[in-house]
């Protein structure tokens, strides 16, 4: 099968372009200039023209995909912005929900072959803030967050605004779907993953331009940026970027999939369980709070995966598997 990854420089989708290639798929991904492919092109040179790159300068524009999806069998759409430093909220939202709908658009035109297109949402677009605990699941979403944003625009905390851009672009790929539901040759899997953390693949010179996620993560772990009530009080759910990348293979493989929005997570942390396993694989970190009791601490929030169990049969790597592995990683750049 032939497989089209949107921004396939990104820590996310670099892991999935490297699953589909193991696995026998041809990749072509796209990314926004000439200079991202390079490195590409080094990673995966062993994959001869089995990996292509195309550039797709702005996916904002209607037709930008128009030749990306010509000959695709399938389509992983993980080009998003995440960041939490845009000032005005249509930096994140704008390429976030016109570039899903020009995909969608260039596939329902072009896309002949297509049978399947994933994307790559997130639990932001299902969870809001609350005082109570609570379990989201696939049937919750987040309209606190676009509330939010439109009552108070540029003044939104920069979460609120990622996570109304996450959430209005998963609404106008279904609405899409809904829309269009007699004419596609294809379906829709949407995939909601929580905080990605994991070893890196992809092209980090410094430990300043670590991608969001593993920003944070480098930050409470490795920096020690929390105080000891903090990293015993403090955490969220998270998920294995192998684990997501083997979900968005998994997505494009099973009928049943086809459809259905999808969340993908392990069990919830603190940041002081990231501690104890980063130290127990060696990591020079602080001991943080030596106190802590995972068995005491209680998960505000969490999230049913009973789904994805049924449909993709997922299980999930450990924080400690995860951190051995981050480890390695952040010694061979240089970043500890
Ligand atoms: P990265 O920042 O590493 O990758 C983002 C990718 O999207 C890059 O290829 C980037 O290209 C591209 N991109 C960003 N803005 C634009 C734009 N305006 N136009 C075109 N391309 C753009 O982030 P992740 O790999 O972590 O995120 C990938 C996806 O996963 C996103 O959809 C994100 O919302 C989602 N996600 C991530 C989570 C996480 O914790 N990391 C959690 C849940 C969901 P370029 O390099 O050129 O900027």
């Amino acid at each position: 099968g032939r497989v089209l990854v949107t921004g396939a420089n990104g820590y996310i989708a670099i892991w999935v372009v490297r699953r589909l290639l193991e696995q026998g798929y041809t990749v072509r991904g796209t990314v926004r200039s000439e200079s991202k492919a390079e490195y590409l092109h080094q990673s995966f040179a062993a994959y001869g023209n089995k990996f292509e790159t195309v550039v797709v300068e702005d996916i904002t524009k209607l037709g930008a995909f128009d030749e990306a999806v010509k000959g695709m069998d399938a389509i992983e759409h993980v080009a998003s912005p995440m960041h939490f430093n845009a000032d005005d909220p249509d930096e994140l939202i704008v390429p976030a929900v016109n570039g899903t709908t020009s995909l969608l658009e260039s596939a329902r035109v072009y896309g002949a072959s297509v049978k399947r297109i994933v994307f790559t949402s997130s639990c932001a677009a299902l969870m809001n803030v609350q005082d109570t605990p609570r379990v989201f699941t696939e049937a919750d979403w987040n309209e606190q967050a676009i509330a939010e944003v439109r009552e108070k625009g540029r003044a939104a905390a920069q979460q609120t605004k990622y996570r109304a851009s996450k959430t209005l672009a998963e609404r106008a790929a279904w609405n899409f779907m809904e829309k269009n539901k007699d004419a596609l040759m294809w379906d829709l899997v949407v995939i909601n993953p929580p905080q990605v953390y994991g070893p890196m693949l992809h092209e980090v010179p410094t430990p300043g331009a670590l991608n969001a996620s593993m920003h944070m993560w480098y930050s409470n772990v490795i920096e020690g940026s929390l105080n000891a009530y903090q990293l015993a009080t403090m955490g969220s759910v998270w998920v294995e970027v192998r684990d997501l990348a083997d979900a968005h293979v998994l997505a494009i493989q099973k009928p049943e999939a086809g459809g259905e929005r999808i969340i993908v997570s392990a069990p919830p942390f603190k940041w002081q369980d990231w501690l104890n396993a980063a130290r127990a694989c060696n990591l020079d970190t602080p001991p943080g709070n030596e106190l802590y009791d995972p068995a005491k601490a209680t998960h505000h929030v969490s999230v049913d995966t009973s789904k994805a169990a049924k449909l993709l049969g997922m299980t999930y790597r450990s924080p400690m598997e995860s951190a051995r592995d981050i480890a390695a990683d952040l010694k061979t750049r240089g970043f500890i």
